[in-house]
C-alpha cells in the first residue's frame, strides 16, 4: 500500500523504540538479589511517614483550608492505591508516566488510567544507587529506586511511558524495562522547527496505537474529545487556583500538594474537590492571616520540580516572611497551565492540538533554547509583582545548572533579586540552605524599607 507522509504518521506506522531482552536476564537476576535486601514495605511506609510529617507541618499554619484534606490523602494514606488496585482487578489498565510531556488525554481516551511517577522520595535513593551511578540526579535515582523495590504504584502499572528528556531519563528507561514494559518516547530536542512538531505528532500516533493494543480498545473521536474536555476542565480549574494565589490565600507548598495530587487522581474527582478548595479560599479571604500580612515577600520559585515529600526548598522559603506566590515548575503551576486548543474535532486535529500543547509550552530545560522560558519568567515577575526569584537546581543536573547561569545574567541585568540553590533530597545541607534563604529574604525586606 502506498501511503503519503501524513497517512503514514497518522497510522502510527513508524516503529516504536523497543528494548530487546537479549541482555536483560543478567541484570534481572541481579535485581532479584537486590530486591531481597531492600525492604519494600519499609521504604513505602517511610514515604508515607515523610509525607505525613510535611502535611502536619503545613496544618499548623493558621487558616489552612480544610478542603486540603482530600489532596493530602493522596500522600498520607494508601486509599488511592487501594482504589487503583480495585480498578485493576476489574480489568482497567494503568499506565505510569514521567515528566509533563506525556499527554494524559491519550491514556484516558484509551480507557486506561494515567499516573505520574516522578519521585521525590528520599528513602528510595539508596535502592536506586544500587543500579544507577551515585553521581546523578536524585529525581532519577529515586524514581529508579521505586522500580527496584517494586513500589506499590509501580507494581500497578501495565506499562511505563518514559520520555527521553535528559540523559538520565534515557538510561532510566532501559533500566526500568527490566521491571515493567517501557515505551520510550523521544521529544524533539528543539521546539521551533516544523519538522520537530511533525516528529512529535508521529510519536504520539505511535503512543496511541500502543495504548489501543494494551487496552484492546480503539480510541474513537468521541472518546478523545471527552478526554480533552475533561483535562481542559483540570486546566481551567488550575488557572482559577492560580488566580486565588494572587490574593496570598494559599501557600506555595500547599499549592504543590494540590497539583501533585493530579499525579494520581481521577481528574473528575480532582476537579470537584479543587472547586471546593477555591470556594473555601474565596470565602475565607477576609479572615486569612496570610492575605493580611503586608510584610510578606513575594517569591517566584522556578527550576527543578519539588516533588512530595521533597518540599525542602518551598517549606524553607515559607518558614520565613515569604510566600511562593507563583512557580514555574513542571510539577507545579505549569503541569496543567496551557489548554489543548482545538479547531476541528476530528482525530487528526485533536492529536495535533494535543502534541502542540505538550511540546510548545514545556518548561523542561531539555529543549535547545531557554528563551521562551526566560520570557515566561519575566512576564510572571511583572504579573505577580514578584519581589525575588529563587531558582532551584537539583545537584548533578547539568541542564538546570546551565540554565541557571544564563538566567542569572538576565536577572542581574534587569536588577531583579535572585538566589540560586543547588541541592538534593537529603537534609544534610539544610543548615546552609536555610541560612542562604533567610539572608535572601532579609535583603528583599531591606530593599523595601
Ligand atoms: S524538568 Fe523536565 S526532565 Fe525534569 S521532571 Fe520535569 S519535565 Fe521531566
Ligand atoms: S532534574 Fe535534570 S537530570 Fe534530573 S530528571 Fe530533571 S532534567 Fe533530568
Amino acid at each position: 500500500m502506498n501511503l503519503n507522509f501524513k497517512e503514514w504518521i497518522e497510522r502510527g506506522e513508524d516503529e516504536p523504540i523497543e528494548f530487546d531482552k537479549r541482555y536483560s536476564s543478567p541484570s534481572q537476576s541481579r535485581t532479584h538479589q537486590r530486591k531481597t535486601y531492600h525492604n519494600r514495605q519499609q521504604i513505602f511506609n517511610n514515604w508515607i511517614d515523610s509525607n505525613k510529617k510535611i502535611v502536619e507541618k503545613l496544618k499548623q499554619a493558621p487558616n489552612r483550608a480544610k478542603s486540603m484534606d482530600y489532596f493530602d490523602n493522596f500522600f498520607c494514606t494508601s486509599s488511592r492505591i487501594n482504589e487503583l488496585q480495585r480498578q485493576k482487578a476489574k480489568g482497567k489498565k494503568i499506565v505510569g508516566t514521567y515528566c509533563n510531556v506525556i499527554p494524559f488525554e491519550l491514556i484516558y481516551a484509551a480507557g486506561a488510567i494515567p499516573i505520574r511517577l516522578c519521585s521525590g522520595d528520599y528513602h528510595s535513593i539508596s535502592a536506586g544507587e544500587e543500579i544507577f551511578p551515585k553521581d546523578s540526579c536524585p529525581l532519577i535515582k529515586s524514581s529508579i529506586g521505586w522500580g527496584l523495590i517494586d513500589h506499590p504504584l509501580l507494581k500497578l502499572c501495565d506499562a511505563l511511558i518514559i520520555p527521553a528528556t535528559c540523559d538520565g531519563k534515557k538510561k532510566m528507561a532501559e533500566i526500568m524495562n527490566d521491571y515493567n514494559p517501557v515505551w520510550m518516547v523521544n521529544p524533539p530536542p528543539d521546539k521551533e522547527r516544523r519538522r520537530s512538531v511533525k516528529y512529535w505528532q508521529a510519536e504520539l500516533h505511535i503512543m496511541k496505537k500502543k495504548l489501543e493494543h494494551l487496552t484492546n480498545k480503539k480510541v474513537s473521536k468521541e472518546m478523545l474529545k471527552e478526554a480533552i474536555i475533561t483535562y481542559q476542565e483540570v486546566q481551567k480549574t488550575n488557572n482559577e487556583i492560580l488566580l486565588q494565589r494572587k490574593n496570598n490565600v494559599i501557600t506555595g507548598s500547599d499549592y504543590l500538594i494540590v497539583m501533585e495530587s493530579m499525579f494520581f487522581a481521577d481528574p473528575k474527582s480532582w476537579i470537584k474537590q479543587a472547586k471546593v478548595l477555591i470556594d473555601e479560599l474565596k470565602t475565607n479571604f477576609k479572615s486569612n492571616k496570610l492575605a493580611k500580612n503586608k510584610n510578606i515577600q513575594k517569591i517566584l520559585l522556578t527550576g527543578a520540580p519539588s516533588i512530595m515529600p521533597n518540599l525542602k526548598i518551598p517549606l524553607c522559603i515559607e518558614s520565613f516572611d515569604a510566600l511562593i506566590l507563583t512557580d514555574i515548575t513542571c510539577s507545579g503551576s505549569q503541569y496543567f497551565y496551557d489548554p489543548v486548543v482545538i479547531d476541528e474535532w476530528n482525530m487528526s486535529d485533536m492529536i495535533n492540538a494535543i502534541s502542540e500543547r505538550y511540546l510548545m509550552p514545556s518548561v523542561c530545560p531539555c529543549f535547545v533554547k531557554s528563551d521562551d522560558r526566560i520570557d515566561k519568567l519575566l512576564d510572571m515577575i511583572k504579573e505577580y509583582n514578584i519581589d525575588g526569584v529563587i531558582y532551584h537546581t537539583l545537584r548533578l543536573c547539568l541542564l538546570f545548572d546551565v540554565e541557571s547561569c544564563r538566567l542569572k545574567d538576565v536577572l542581574e541585568s534587569k536588577g531583579i533579586p535572585h538566589l540560586i540553590i543547588n541541592t538534593d533530597y537529603s537534609q544534610e545541607d539544610m543548615g546552609q540552605v536555610t541560612t542562604r534563604i533567610e539572608a535572601f529574604i532579609e535583603i528583599l525586606k531591606a530593599r523595601k524599607e
